[in-house]
């Protein structure tokens, strides 16, 4: 059989190989599985490599992107749709990126609503309530949805998907984009409209430099007492320490957060038996109100699967001078 690219696959799990190695077989890539990180002391391992395949939580920056370069890699292969984690000008010309840029918006929507359904009727609290026999509702007290306000930041496809769902529980849905797209059951609003009237507030857009902290101090003065806020998209669209200082006001009714801004190396890792050395995580776990989760709202079947059949899809387009439909590149980034 001919080898028609050689990968180096950073970050690898055992989910990863489920789909990955049977479709890398059949385009008849050379697909090698590295359990570590991609960083500036892994980077070294693509030496001999086409390519390499790297998720949310691996990086690559200006200075790995001429390691890469000398050593004659073509590709980076986004297994995401985000690319905050590359240096994407510094590639230019000399690495090509390519990326999923969708695989399941609804996954990570409905994990969304999730998220939010659990930080306001507390059913994981219910959970481990009732195993140990103790039946009490105390504390338990959620708030309807219906009819309720929700603002919705970003109406990309995954926006989109939640805003489908939000409409599903009968909700009034408010929206923001600075590029508005028509025909969507939903409302366009200034973002401080959004701040101030809604009652549930979802995070969908990219993180970039105007998007960086969009969730401050003076944005989070906007918002309602009771606020819910669920953030799938990435930690570092909220000011963390911002968020903190809010909580201990008592400013949220539940926040739901699947990113954080400090995630790499921790997220996607068991460090159960190890001491917590990052302050604002273990002081973010320590409010009832708060329910962390490790990057998860990609993580169905359906999503795996669309994942790793573009990202091979990309690499054979790359490997037979096919269009790179789904090139990263510097006229994406600000
Ligand atoms: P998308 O590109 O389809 O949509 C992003 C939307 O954000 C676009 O409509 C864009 O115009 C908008 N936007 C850009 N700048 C904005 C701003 N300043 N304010 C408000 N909106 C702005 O992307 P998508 O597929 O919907 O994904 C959204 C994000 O979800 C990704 O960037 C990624 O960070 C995150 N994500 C998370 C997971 C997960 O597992 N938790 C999985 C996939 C994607």
């Amino acid at each position: 059989m001919v080898i028609y690219m050689k990968i180096a696959f950073y970050g690898t799990k055992p989910y990863d190989k489920i789909w990955f190695e049977p479709m890398g077989k059949e385009y008849g890539f050379d697909i090698h599985f590295i359990e570590a990180a991609c960083n500036q002391e892994t980077i070294f391992m693509a030496k001999g490599y086409d390519a390499i395949c790297i998720f949310v939580n691996d990086y690559v920056n200006a200075e790995m992107i001429d390691v890469l370069y000398e050593m004659k890699v073509k590709a980076i292969l986004l297994r995401s749709a985000g690319f905050n984690n590359v240096d994407v000008k510094a590639a230019e010309d000399k690495i090509i990126i390519l990326r999923v840029p969708s695989y399941s918006p609804e996954a990570v929507a409905e994990f969304s609503m999730a998220l939010l359904l659990t930080v306001n009727r507390l059913t994981h609290k219910a959970y481990n309530r009732t195993r140990d026999f103790n039946m009490s509702l105390n504390g338990l007290m959620g708030i309807d949805l219906h009819e309720k306000t929700a603002g919705v930041i970003g109406t990309g496809k995954i926006g989109q998907a939640m805003i489908r769902i939000l409409n599903g529980f009968q909700m009034h849905v408010l929206c923001y984009d600075p590029y508005p797209i028509e025909g969507l059951e939903a409302e366009y609003v200034s973002l401080e409209e959004l701040f101030k009237c809604a009652d549930v507030i979802s995070l969908h857009c990219p993180l970039t430099s105007d998007t960086r902290y969009i969730i401050n101090e003076s944005s989070i003065k906007l918002m309602k007492q009771g606020v819910y806020m669920i953030n799938t998209s990435r930690g570092g669209l909220i000011d963390t320490e911002a968020l903190i200082d809010a909580m201990l006001e008592n400013k949220f009714g539940g926040v739901g957060l699947d990113v954080y801004e400090e995630e790499e190396g921790v997220f996607y890792e068991d460090r159960s038996g190890e001491i917590i050395t990052d302050d604002n995580l273990a002081r973010l776990m320590t409010f009832p109100n708060v329910l962390i989760t490790s990057h998860m709202g990609f993580f169905t079947r359906e999503a795996m699967q669309a994942i790793a059949f573009t990202t091979l899809e990309n690499a054979y387009a790359l490997e037979n001078g096919l269009p790179l439909v789904n090139q990263v590149g510097k006229e994406m980034v600000s």
